[in-house]
C-alpha cells in the first residue's frame, strides 16, 4: 500500500460534491466498491454522484443503492469535479467518458487492486495483495471507525465474492472468507446474493452463452482455447464466460474474444499456468493480474486472432508449457507459496 488512509480521511474532509466512479464492463467488485464507498459516504455526510461508462447489469440491482449509479453513456454530467475518487481501475482509460470530467486541479483517489504500471492518483490507495477492491474499502470502513451497515456489507460481499469467482481463485484466502462471514453477521444473505448474480440470467444472456460456446477454437495441443462472441449480442452479460474457456481439460490459455460493436473487441485472458497474461494484455495496451487480464482492441478480428494467437504461442514456448507437464498442479501449488492474486 502506497497512500494510506489518513490521506483517505484528508480527501473525504470535503463539503462539495464528490464523483465516484469505476470501469467500464463493470464486475461484481467494481459495483460493489461503488455502493461501498457510497455507504461510507453517507455516514461521512459527503455528497456524491455515482457513475460508470456503462449500463450496470440488471442482476446487480437487488444491490442496495445500485438505482443510483447513473450510466454516464445515457447521463452525461454537463460539469467537472474538483475531487473524483476511482475505484477498481487499473488505468485512467478503463474510466472511459468520466475521464471528461477531470481536469488539471482535480484531485484524484485511486482505490484499487491492480498492478498495471505507474499510479494515476493523486493519492493512492493500492493493495496488490487485495483479492479485490472491497477489501481495502473494508479495511478503509475499520480505519476509519465506521459502522458496516447493509449498504456497505452487500456491495462488500458482492465485490469479494465475484473478484475471487465464487472463492475458487488463487485470490481466496482466509481473509476473503472472514471478511464475507462478518459481512454475513451484519445480514448480507448469500443465498439471496448467489441467486441474483449468476442463478437468475436473462434468457438472452443463456443464448449468448450458447453461441460463444458453439464456437470453441482449440490450438496448440489444446494448450490454448478460444471461444468469441459477436455484436449481435450487444446487450447481454457476459461476465464469466471466459471461464468456460479456462475449465477446458488441458487449457493452459483461455481467451474470450467479444465483440463490443463493429472493429471494437473485449478481450478476456485467463492463465491456468506459469504465463502472466497480464504482460500479455499490456503488448495488446491492456492490463490485469497475472492470471486475469484483458484489453481492448479496435480492428478487424482476423488481425487480432493472428496476432493474439502468436504471442500466445511464444509464452507457452517461453514458458517450456507443454501437454506432458502438470502445469495446473504445478501453479495452484505456486500460487499458494505466493499468495497470489489473480
Ligand atoms: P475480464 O476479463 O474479467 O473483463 O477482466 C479481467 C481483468 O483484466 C480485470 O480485473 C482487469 O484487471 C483486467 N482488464 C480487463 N480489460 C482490461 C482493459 O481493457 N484494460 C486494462 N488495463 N485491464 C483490463
Ligand atoms: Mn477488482
Amino acid at each position: 500500500m502506497n497512500g494510506d488512509f489518513q490521506q483517505v480521511s484528508e480527501f473525504l474532509d470535503y463539503e462539495d460534491e464528490l464523483l465516484v466512479v469505476s470501469h467500464f464492463s463493470p464486475d461484481g467488485d467494481a459495483i460493489g466498491s461503488v455502493l461501498a464507498f457510497s455507504g461510507i459516504l453517507d455516514q461521512i455526510g459527503i455528497k456524491y454522484i455515482l457513475g460508470i461508462d456503462d449500463t450496470c447489469p440488471n442482476k446487480y440491482s437487488f444491490l442496495p443503492g445500485f438505482e443510483l449509479i447513473r450510466d454516464l453513456k445515457k447521463q452525461p454530467l454537463g460539469r467537472r469535479f474538483e475531487r473524483i475518487a476511482i475505484l477498481d481501475a487499473g488505468a485512467l482509460p478503463r474510466i472511459g467518458v468520466a475521464r471528461e470530467y477531470i481536469e488539471d486541479k482535480t484531485l484524484v483517489l485511486n482505490i484499487d487492486h491492480h498492478f498495471t504500471g505507474p499510479y494515476y492518483g493523486d493519492i493512492n490507495l493500492v493493495n496488490v495483495q487485495a483479492c479485490a477492491t472491497a477489501e481495502i474499502l473494508y479495511d478503509l470502513c475499520n480505519a476509519l471507525g465506521l459502522e458496516i451497515d447493509e449498504k456497505i456489507a452487500y456491495g462488500l460481499y458482492v465485490g469479494i465474492l465475484s473478484d475471487t469467482g465464487r472463492f475458487r481463485f488463487s485470490n481466496t484466502n482466509e481473509r476473503s472468507f472472514k471478511i464475507c462471514s462478518e459481512m454475513v453477521e451484519k445480514g448480507v444473505d448469500p443465498c439471496w446474493v448467489t441467486e441474483n448474480v449468476y442463478f437468475n440470467l436473462p434468457v438472452d444472456s443463456v443464448r449468448a452463452l450458447a453461441a460463444t460456446l458453439s464456437s470453441l477454437e482449440l490450438y496448440f495441443d489444446g494448450l490454448v482455447c478460444l471461444i468469441a462472441l459477436d455484436s449481435k449480442y450487444k446487450h447481454s452479460d457476459s461476465e464469466g464466460f471466459v471461464e468456460h474457456a479456462s475449465s477446458v481439460k488441458g487449457v493452459a490459455l483461455a481467451t474470450f474474444i467479444r465483440e463490443i460493436e463493429k472493429d471494437l473487441y473485449k478481450v478476456s485472458l485467463r492463465s491456468r499456468c506459469r504465463i502472466d497474461v497480464a504482460t500479455v494484455a499490456r503488448k495488446f495496451g491492456g492490463g490485469g493480474h497475472l492470471k486475469a487480464a484483458g484489453f481492448r482492441h479496435k480492428g478487424k478480428i482476423g488481425e487480432l486472432k493472428k496476432d493474439l494467437l502468436r504471442e500466445l504461442g511464444d509464452q507457452l514456448e517461453r514458458h517450456k508449457i507443454s501437454k506432458d507437464i502438470d502445469f495446473i498442479k504445478e501453479t495452484v501449488a505456486e500460487d499458494l507459496v505466493n499468495n497470489v492474486n489473480v
